[in-house]
């Protein structure tokens, strides 16, 4: 199927649609979850028009785990989870709810089962000082310029 950019982040990409921002680069963006299932949830995006594993470009998608990576490292050392789940989902039937490719970074807390996927839109001021503890851990990450 043709990628359909009437998504909702394509919307934020084009900057139609606010979104918690917390790491921007040429070829990707990393927001924050609206509906996160733990504290510190992102969402990390290629700008490029992809809506699955099965379209993104390779480059694109090498970017997405860059990005991946350095903001996992930022939300470790901004909420000290004791893990971190990655997620991706292609297609409705296994669970996609937004066509745009994503990759999910779930931070994972000892003894605090995960919220429902895409249930509880959380407070925005509570989500920006969150985003703000992400980026100001991003300044001390190498690689993070
Ligand atoms: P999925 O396509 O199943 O991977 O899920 C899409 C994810 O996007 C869900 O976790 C939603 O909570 C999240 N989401 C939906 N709308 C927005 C938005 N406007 N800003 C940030 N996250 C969103």
């Amino acid at each position: 199927m043709a990628y359909d950019d009437t998504n909702i982040f394509a919307g934020i990409l084009r900057g139609e649609i606010p979104a918690v921002r917390v790491y921007e680069d040429d070829r990707t963006l990393a927001m924050l979850d609206i509906m996160p299932q733990s504290v510190g949830h992102t969402l990390v995006l290629p700008k490029s028009a992809a809506e699955n594993i099965f379209d993104i470009d390779p480059d694109s998608a090498a970017s997405v785990i860059r990005t991946t990576r350095l903001v996992a490292c930022a939300i470790r050392s901004a909420f000290q989870p004791e893990g971190m789940l990655l997620q991706q989902f292609n297609g409705a039937v296994a669970g996609q709810t937004v066509f745009h490719f994503h990759m999910h970074i779930v931070p994972r807390y000892e003894n605090q089962p995960l919220r429902g996927h895409s249930h509880n839109a959380v407070d925005s001021e509570l989500l920006e000082q969150h985003a703000e503890k992400i980026r100001s851990a991003l300044t001390l990450i190498p690689d993070s310029s």
